[in-house]
């Protein structure tokens, strides 16, 4: 599957926001977007452009495609199956981002970043149910357990990282045994579970729906 391979803080001042693309880095003033939040190329002393509803709406659907690491491809199966099931598109949307294998890894607090979960799952760090599983997008399912394959270099890695995000609580979705390196997927998560509060899937509906 392509993905991006360039310098992930420029999405972030692409697209004005912090994405936390790089972990703990995101935290401190190093962040790019706090240091210069302005789009890549432009100068400082320009005026921001004006958006129209298009620009604002089409913004809004690549900022959540760089938050969860997903191409123009496979989000428009995303939305297609969103757009499948019952209740609120947007919210249907979100729930299968928030459920990709990567995601959980990260959210677990099992990876120092996203890109960090989804480079453990491809090296066949991960499994689910027992089993390996070396794609980041798979989608978890209720009930399902996801642990570390037996290697101790591996455990030992994913231990760290759950030492170290040990003051990040897990969404109330999952629950993290830090004992045996498990998470175990309770329920799917839902509108207030998304850990960016203020993306604003109706854009996007509006965007996709044309
Ligand atoms: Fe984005 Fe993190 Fe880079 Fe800041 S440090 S610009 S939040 S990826």
């Amino acid at each position: 599957m392509a993905r991006y391979h360039g310098n992930v803080c420029r999405l972030c001042r692409r697209e004005g926001h912090k994405l936390f693309l790089k972990g703990r880095r995101c935290e401190t003033e190093k962040c790019a977007v706090d240091r210069r939040n302005v789009p890549p190329g432009s100068d400082l002393r320009s005026r921001p452009r004006r958006l129209s509803d298009y620009g604002v709406h089409l913004r809004e659907k690549q900022k959540v495609k760089r938050i969860y690491g997903v191409m123009e491809r496979q989000f428009k199966r995303y939305f297609h199956n969103a757009e499948q099931m019952k209740g609120n598109t947007g919210e249907n949307l979100l729930s299968i981002l928030e459920r990709r294998l990567d995601n959980v890894v990260d959210a677990a607090g099992m990876a120092t970043s996203r890109p960090h979960a989804r480079q453990l799952i491809n090296h066949g760090h991960i499994t689910i149910n027992g089993r390996k599983v070396d794609i980041a997008s798979y989608t978890v399912r209720t009930g399902d357990v996801v642990g570390v394959r037996g290697k101790e270099n591996s455990k030992k890695v994913i231990s760290e990282c759950l030492e170290l995000n040990s003051d990040k609580g897990a969404p109330q979705w999952m629950s993290v045994d830090r004992e045996s390196n498990t998470i175990t997927i309770n329920a799917l998560p839902k509108r207030e579970d998304v850990r960016f509060q203020d993306i604003q899937e109706q854009f996007i509906i509006e965007l996709c729906s044309k």
